[in-house]
């Protein structure tokens, strides 16, 4: 059905206290009126150019009484239409937008057809580029999926949901119904215990949505590596799914290498082992993992083993990595290829310089430890550390280290993590994999 917009003219002026309802005729037969949100004078250019977010202090007025979470018509300064979204007083970003498409005005039908949209894809991005669909992938990326607030992920026959914002949240009910009937999983499991639901007045939730509760571990293949997955305890939804193509990566070079059966591989911020079981399996010697959890690291542990590779005691390690990597340093210690693969150091743009200390600090000292003509793979996930501000970082980390690097590859996140044109901030995860000298 398409719904057909009444005609009705755009008021010039915002009055106090005036309702600016706009009525939309679905079909001519159903007249459904939307609360209003006026932006000030100068301030639609996001909007005009489709970013997500609509700031508290774009917002000159909001009319028609709209309910935290309700869908809101955007319009400019002068009565025009911009776009659809919801709305949450409470939250910085006031407003995320759904769709800049008038005849659209977000209905159930609008958030069924726009994840049928997101799972259509992924099937066809995973197959094109992995030739077969892993066990575990991300099925929705949020705003890089056109629907804000919304991460879904898939582990096995389990969807794992996080409702980042409260426009996700009072529709829990009916996302997850849309979920239930479109992938029919075992079951839907619900992580929203992340810190960015404070900021939307949100409390963190978990538990199970629909369907049957997850194993305690749920064993996944990716790429034919076996990985057990803890969607209730594990962090984010239970495994960096981000990271599976630069897993990938580094056991196709282990597995190109002639040298390999002599390689040592340092993973640090190793988690539950992804890196160190492609490096595994890529005959590398060892493969040495480090984590501050010590339930990532008996997992990891597990991990390794589940792969048939022995699982030495001495290759699982819970420690601080800045201070692992100064103990290496001071026992001279080498490694052919060393993993950096940090949590989050900037939760802003603000906090980019401390973060920058932090990514130089760990750059510097895995550039000393590495053997010369070894590798180093070297990430950040900080969205407030752009693409451009980390590989100066590293630029400065590797001079100070008196070595020589080459770029090899730019690293980002698979195809099942787009990155929406319009949405700088989703190009989160940036990394470089370097030859040094
Ligand atoms: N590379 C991993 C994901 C790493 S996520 C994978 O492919 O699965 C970052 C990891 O860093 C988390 O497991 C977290 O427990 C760990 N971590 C955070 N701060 C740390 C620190 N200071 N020292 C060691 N590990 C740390």
């Amino acid at each position: 059905m398409t719904p057909q917009l009444s005609t009705a003219p755009a008021r010039k002026m915002a009055l106090p206290g005036m309702s600016r309802r706009r009525s939309c005729r679905y079909n001519g037969t159903m007249t459904i009126s939307f609360p209003v949100l006026t932006l000030h004078r100068g301030r639609e250019k996001s909007a005009l150019g489709h970013h997500p977010w609509i700031f508290s202090g774009a917002i000159e007025a909001a009319h028609g009484d709209p309910a935290p979470g309700g869908i809101v018509r955007v319009v400019d300064w002068r009565g025009d239409f911009l776009a659809w979204g919801y709305w949450n007083p409470r939250s910085q970003i006031a407003a995320r937008l759904l769709s800049w498409r008038e005849d659209e005005p977000p209905d159930d039908a609008f958030w069924a057809g726009r994840i049928r949209r997101a799972a259509a894809a992924r099937v066809e991005e995973t197959l094109l580029y992995n030739g077969g669909m892993p066990a575990a992938f991300r099925l929705i990326n949020a705003e890089n999926d056109y629907l804000p607030g919304l991460v879904v992920d898939r582990s096995g026959d389990w969807l794992v949901l996080q409702a980042l914002t409260l426009g996700i949240d009072v529709r829990k009910d009916l996302l997850t119904a849309i979920l239930m009937e479109t992938l029919r999983p075992g079951g839907i499991y619900e992580r929203s215990d992340v810190d960015v639901r404070e900021k939307e007045g949100l409390p963190p939730a978990t538990g199970l949505l629909a369907g049957q509760e997850p194993p305690d571990l749920i064993e996944i293949d990716e790429h034919g590596r076996r990985f057990l997955v803890d969607v209730r305890a594990g962090h984010k939804t239970g495994f960096y799914l981000d990271q599976r193509a630069n897993r990938l990566r580094l056991g196709n070079l282990l597995r190109f290498d002639p040298g390999a059966p002599e390689r040592e591989v340092l993973n640090t911020f190793g988690y539950t082992g992804g890196f160190s079981v492609y490096a595994l399996d890529g005959l590398a010697r060892r493969a040495i993992t480090v984590d501050s959890s010590a339930e990532a690291i008996a997992l990891a542990r597990r991990n390794v083993a589940l792969n048939g590779f022995p699982a030495r005691e001495e290759d699982f390690v819970v420690a601080d990595v800045f201070q692992y990597l100064r103990a290496c340093r001071d026992a001279a210690r080498q490694f052919d290829i060393i993993i950096l693969d940090p949590p989050k150091f900037a939760h802003s743009a603000r906090q980019a310089e401390s973060a920058a200390r932090g990514y130089k600090d760990i750059n510097l000292l895995a550039f000393k430890l590495i053997r010369p003509g070894g590798l180093l793979m070297t990430f950040s996930c900080s969205g407030g550390v752009d693409a451009d501000l980390f590989r100066k970082i590293v630029f400065g980390a590797l001079v100070d280290a008196g070595r020589e690097a080459q770029v090899l590859e730019t690293l980002g996140p698979p195809p099942d993590h787009p990155v929406a044109l319009t949405f700088p901030e989703g190009a989160y995860l940036k990394g470089l994999l370097l030859r040094v000298w």
